[in-house]
């Protein structure tokens, strides 16, 4: 069945009991069992619940994976798959990713003796070099925040396989409508299902997925045994909220190219980095990789550098100055001192006069005009 049809209607049919067409949430924390040791799959609600399971069986077959495990948040999703690591194993991630990413690898796992390094994943020279004997794992985004550069899913997870190693994509900008890292050979997924396959901006919420038994196990007995699990409410509305991924997303890519079109000749615009345009480094790569369509997620370096990134940031009326991305409605930020300001001061630094943009479903030359009204005062 297509993405669209599966989006809809994968993991749940009309409620048996009721008829209801739409998921129920249940809130139940408790289910009665059918007798010693015997119940209908639920017992407890951190354990198993119904809404929950509903989600995890829809998320899954949109991913094409075996099998696929929700979680409060899309950081509870990415801790689930790094505890695999034992104290003297190595991580390696790619040197653009979601600062919070970052900060989960170098304050809670650096202090529990994971050693870890960055690596610019779309140079494949590059992994090959930095992986050392203890590695065990490679982390990347494809593509990445707030950069957008695109890595070779395929090609990185068959050096981490010939190394003895794992490849673990956070798939969170491209969504399971435009990319599917399991298919081109990643072991594991990871979502910020708060983002895209939400898509309102009003829950926060993870998922990871895997196509293999025994990692499927490890981040199962995690999710229900450290509990950080999604409530009954949360689970809705990422039902309620993937429904319309498809329809969400063509429309999302479509705006965006036409932004990052107009961006990319006008004059305040020093760079555009969006992989959808063709003078983008990994335009072809992503063109292959991708669906055939390049998100919505873009980058620009002001000519005026960082006091004109700040005022366009903090200038524009329909995007709200704000964190976050992949909702309905458009975005602007700053990762220098917003979502990046956690690397701040390193190597992995962002450029002072960068901003990012999380473009919405808003009528297109709506967008336009409103960046166009502060880029002109700036060019
Ligand atoms: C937001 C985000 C996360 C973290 O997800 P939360 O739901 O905020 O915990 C991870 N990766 C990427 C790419 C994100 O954008």
């Amino acid at each position: 069945m297509g993405f669209a049809t599966r989006a809809i209607h994968a993991g749940f049919d009309p409620d048996p009991l009721t008829g209801a067409v739409m998921p129920p949430i249940y809130l139940s924390t408790t289910y009665e069992q059918t007798g010693i040791g015997e119940n209908r799959g639920f017992s407890y609600a951190r354990i198993a619940n119904p809404t929950r399971k509903m989600l995890q069986d829809c998320l899954t077959d949109l991913e094409e994976a075996s099998f696929g495990y929700a979680f409060s948040s899309g950081i509870a999703a990415e801790d689930a798959v790094l505890r695999m690591l034992r104290p003297g194993d190595h991580l390696l991630f790619s040197h653009i990713l979601y600062g919070g990413t970052y900060r989960l690898i170098s304050q809670v796992y650096s202090e529990i003796g994971i050693t870890s390094d960055y690596v610019d994943a779309s140079d494949l020279t590059a992994v090959e070099s930095a992986w050392q004997p203890e590695t065990k794992m490679i982390w990347l985004e494809s593509p990445t925040n707030p950069l957008v550069t695109i890595t070779d899913i395929a090609a990185v997870s068959k050096i981490a396989h010939a190394k003895g190693g794992l490849c673990v994509v956070d798939n969170t900008f491209a969504s399971p409508y435009l990319q599917h890292p399991l298919a081109l050979g990643a072991d594991i997924v990871t979502h910020s299902a708060t983002k895209y396959i939400a898509g309102h901006s009003d829950v926060v919420s993870g998922f990871a997925a895997t196509s293999d038994p025994d990692l499927a196990e490890h981040i199962r007995r995690v999710q229900t045994i450290a509990g950080g699990v999604p409530s009954p409410l949360d689970c809705y509305l990422v039902l309620r909220g993937v429904m319309t991924l498809p329809l969400r997303m063509d429309r999302h890519c479509a705006n965006a190219l036409e932004v990052a079109n107009f961006l990319d000749g006008h004059p305040a615009v020093a760079k555009v980095n969006y992989p959808g345009l063709s003078n983008h480094p990994g335009h072809e790569l992503a063109a292959r990789q991708m669906s055939g369509q390049f998100g919505a997620m873009m980058s620009v370096v002001m000519a005026g550098g960082a006091e004109a990134a700040k005022k366009l940031a903090t200038s524009l009326k329909l995007f709200a100055f704000a964190e976050s991305l992949g909702g309905v409605e458009s975005l602007v930020s700053y990762p220098p001192t917003m979502s990046h300001s956690m690397v701040a001061g390193t190597p992995l630094a962002m450029d002072e006069g960068l901003v990012r943009f999380s473009i919405g479903i808003e009528a297109v030359e709506d967008l336009i005009y409103d960046l166009a009204q502060v880029l002109d005062g700036l060019a």
